[in-house]
């Protein structure tokens, strides 16, 4: 079952957008399924979880981190993941930026946005993303490289357009002023209700969990 919705999702996606599974509750097993089905990246929510997980996937895959990042597990966090989705403050860009250098590694980033600005969700409101941008370049131990979003909870898929509209026209403000050396180039959105709708509006990453492994 896995493997034929890997297949299907990947035949639909149009080409250059990159399926990430999310794994969040998966077992080993069905990630080492989804990694023989073709996935390339897998997206995680917690640390600690990835952790155990690694210890047995190890590096055959791509890891990302799609859920918050707490300080205390920055540390942990760079032995694990090739790219951290939901950068989302000045501090945390500190500490990560630090903890890399120590590690003596650059690590790619996203910019979380808040793109419904709900006060529940983590991540960096609209009209605040150029503002952090501009801050996380200073870091040479961060590779900045795009923006990620949730979007708000829908009913109906349709009405998550307008916020993928939006993070994307901010996506394309920042590519348009950002300076030319800087490797703009990941926007990642949607889930399995939303991804069509999400590749509709330019992500170039969709993050889909229960219609690859079914209901957690
Ligand atoms: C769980 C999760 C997904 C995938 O959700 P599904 O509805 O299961 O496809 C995508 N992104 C993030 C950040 C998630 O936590």
């Amino acid at each position: 079952m896995i493997r034929d919705n890997i297949k299907n999702i990947l035949e639909e996606l149009p080409s250059g957008i990159e399926l990430e599974a999310a794994t969040k509750k998966r077992s080993v097993s069905q990630i080492l399924e989804a990694i023989d089905a073709g996935i390339k990246i897998i997206g995680e929510n917690y640390v600690q979880e990835a952790q155990s997980k690694f210890t047995v996937v190890g590096k055959k895959v791509r890891w990302h981190l799609i859920g918050h990042l707490q300080k205390n597990k920055v540390k942990a966090a760079i032995k694990i993941f090739d790219m951290i989705e939901t950068l989302d403050s000045v501090e945390l860009a500190s500490v990560l930026d630090k903890e890399c250098e120590r590690a003596g590694k650059v690590m790619p980033v996203l910019i979380e946005v808040n793109s419904a600005a709900e006060s529940s969700k983590s991540g960096v409101l609209p009209e605040n993303v150029e503002d952090l941008a501009g801050q996380i370049l200073e870091y040479k131990n961060l590779k900045l490289m795009g923006l990620m979003t949730m979007g708000p909870f829908v009913e109906l898929a349709e009405d998550i357009r307008p916020f993928f509209k939006k993070t994307k026209e901010i996506f394309d403000k920042i590519k348009q002023s950002a300076a030319a050396n800087i490797d703009w180039k990941y926007l990642s959105m949607g889930m399995s209700d939303t991804y069509r709708i999400a590749y509709q509006e330019g992500a170039n990453i969709v993050r889909v969990g229960t219609a690859i492994f079914g209901p957690r």
